[in-house]
């Protein structure tokens, strides 16, 4: 039998504006949106429904269609939540590209969005342009987006102030409203994720989606702890997750505004910069993944600051063993609770109660009004204390990816439950612990990297025959790691390090080959031509003792 959650919520059924700007109350003055480098740049749920219906009604003025493709490609500022709430309010889809992503991977998703305008924050414009004119993509559909006021033309591009109505011109303007149907197939957001093969593809998420899935995480996070806005001090939070993720999405836009939070925003991830906001600004909570609790239990840097005010890390996005948790949180006296999910069902499904001090590296249980099966490799669903897949239905789940029928098709089983890729386990009482995964998806500081796009990257390399990836795991990271056939033409000319630099110059940070090349002479393969991945898991395995 599939467990059902133990929690019911109601989730109310509209589209984001009306969730959060309910007519019944006027918007909060209090600022929400906070440069963590100059708090006086900041934002109020007030100031921020302006923009937003200034930009609503400036993309309908240039034309923009219902559920067109609006790309965003910037690093975090507080301007960031009015282009997401913005482009889905007036009926757009937002989709956030990676500020760390080279020309190619920029044209992969300008290409496979099929978006109809670009908002690009001036600094990333010279990578942007050279994406642009590789795809022909137009010039006058591109529109340079800060937080300051910018020139108002760059390189032969306009500010995208350029295009907004006045503030009194915008008032008047109203948001499409979505009823309860429209609510769960009008899509708010394109996210990035390869899912459980493949290349990254476009996750259909719903303003339902989101909706649901706030409501899901405020509920978990307020379990053992009821919150009476007198009776907790007030939160304050970092927003360093990028907001091109779901996860920084969730949190810092759209529960921050739900929850009245203020949320201090880093433009990207620096260590020391993060323990000085937090001594700055007294934070005290941060939502993150293992990559930032490796550092607060190992960096010396960690005990020169006073991290006194944080009371509480959600932790996601990756493994996170029971032994670094149970070190953060007595190091920095706090607890760190868990959670699992994916862009697929818009961030997460599964929590460990926010006021719980758990110990045990469960990552919690089912969100409310959703339901699990875990399934083994024959398709039985497990007991208690068995291993299996994760299997997920609830009002978090995507509605597929876009414009790919089959992939959509194959990552659902046939009850309609999303096939996750992930092994986990659950005790009598409802807990769960994600064990292992099955899928190709390699995570490198909680980011993914598809093994598919790198290997189909390295197959253009002209001394390559044949290439396979995956993840070389360490004690707490994962790298990519690449098996490589040469041409025999070519085995004396390349060597690894060569290899690994010419990709270095065509990938993001995250994806480059630092679980290093290995030469081998065939990629292990099914008599149907697929990379058998359950080998190269056992090679990389025995590399790892090595490394
Ligand atoms: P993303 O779609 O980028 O959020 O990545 C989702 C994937 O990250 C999941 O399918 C898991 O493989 C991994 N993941 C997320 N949360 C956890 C967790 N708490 N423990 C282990 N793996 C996780």
């Amino acid at each position: 039998m599939p467990s059902q959650s133990p929690f019911q919520i109601n989730i109310p059924a509209t589209d984001l504006l009306t969730y959060l700007f309910p007519s019944s109350q006027p918007a909060s003055d209090v600022t929400i949106w906070i440069d963590a480098d100059d708090p006086s740049n900041a934002l109020s749920p007030r100031d921020l429904l302006l923009w937003v219906k200034r930009l609503g009604a400036g993309l309908q003025g240039l034309g923009l269609k219902k559920q067109d493709v609006v790309l965003l490609y910037s690093h975090n500022h507080i301007f960031v939540p009015v282009a997401y709430l913005g482009i889905s309010g007036c009926g757009c889809i937002f989709s956030g590209c990676n500020p760390a992503y080279g020309v190619d991977e920029t044209v992969y998703q300008i290409q496979n969005t099929e978006a109809k305008a670009i908002l690009v924050e001036p600094s990333l414009l010279p990578t942007l342009l050279k994406a642009a004119s590789k795809v022909k993509f137009p010039k006058d559909r591109i529109y340079l987006f800060s937080d300051k006021e910018a020139d108002t033309w760059d390189h032969g591009v306009r500010d995208w102030r350029s295009f907004l109505p006045s503030a009194s011109e915008a008032h008047a303007w109203n948001w499409v409203s979505l009823d309860a149907r429209q609510s769960r197939t009008t899509i708010a957001a394109l996210n990035y994720s390869s899912g459980t093969t493949g290349l990254p593809k476009g996750v259909m998420i719903s303003h339902q989606n989101v909706i649901a899935n706030v409501e899901q995480s405020i509920y978990m996070r307020n379990l053992e702890q009821p919150y009476q806005p007198d009776s907790r001090p007030q939160e304050r939070w970092l927003g360093f997750l990028p907001l091109y993720h779901a996860y920084g999405q969730l949190w810092s836009i759209v529960a921050a505004a739900r929850t009245l939070s203020p949320c201090y925003f880093m433009r990207s991830f620096n260590y020391v910069k993060f323990l000085e906001n937090i001594q700055k600004h007294r934070v005290t909570h941060i939502q993150t993944a293992p990559p930032v609790l490796v550092m607060l239990a190992k960096r010396p840097e960690t005990k020169e600051y006073d991290l006194s005010s944080l009371k509480n890390i959600l932790c996601g996005a990756a493994p996170l063993s029971k032994e670094l948790q149970n070190e953060v949180s007595t190091k920095c006296d706090l607890k760190v609770v868990q959670t699992w999910g994916m862009t697929e069902v818009t961030c997460s499904c599964l929590h460990v109660p926010g006021g719980r001090d758990d110990r045990s590296g469960s990552v919690g249980y089912i969100d409310p009004n959703a339901t699990i099966k875990l399934i083994d490799d024959e398709g039985k669903e497990v007991n208690p204390g068995e291993r299996g897949e994760i299997h997920v239905k609830g009002p978090n789940v995507c509605l597929g990816y876009w414009r790919n029928a089959q992939a959509t098709r194959e990552s659902f089983d046939e009850d309609g439950f999303l096939k996750t890729g992930d092994i986990a386990i659950t005790d009598r009482n409802g807990l769960y612990w994600i064990v292992d995964r099955k899928k190709e998806l390699i995570k490198v500081k909680g980011f993914q990297v598809a093994p598919a796009e790198l290997e189909a990257l390295l197959l253009e390399h002209e001394h390559v025959a044949d290439a396979a990836v995956c993840a070389l795991q360490l004690e707490y990271e994962e790298l990519p790691r690449a098996y490589i056939v040469l041409k025999s033409e070519h085995r004396e000319a390349s060597t690894e390090w060569d290899i690994e630099r010419w990709m270095s110059d065509r990938v993001a940070k995250h994806k480059q080959l630092s679980g290093g090349v290995v030469f081998i002479q065939e990629v292990p393969k099914s008599p149907s031509g697929k990379i058998q991945r359950k080998v190269l898991r056992e090679w990389a395995k025995e590399d790892a003792q090595g490394w």
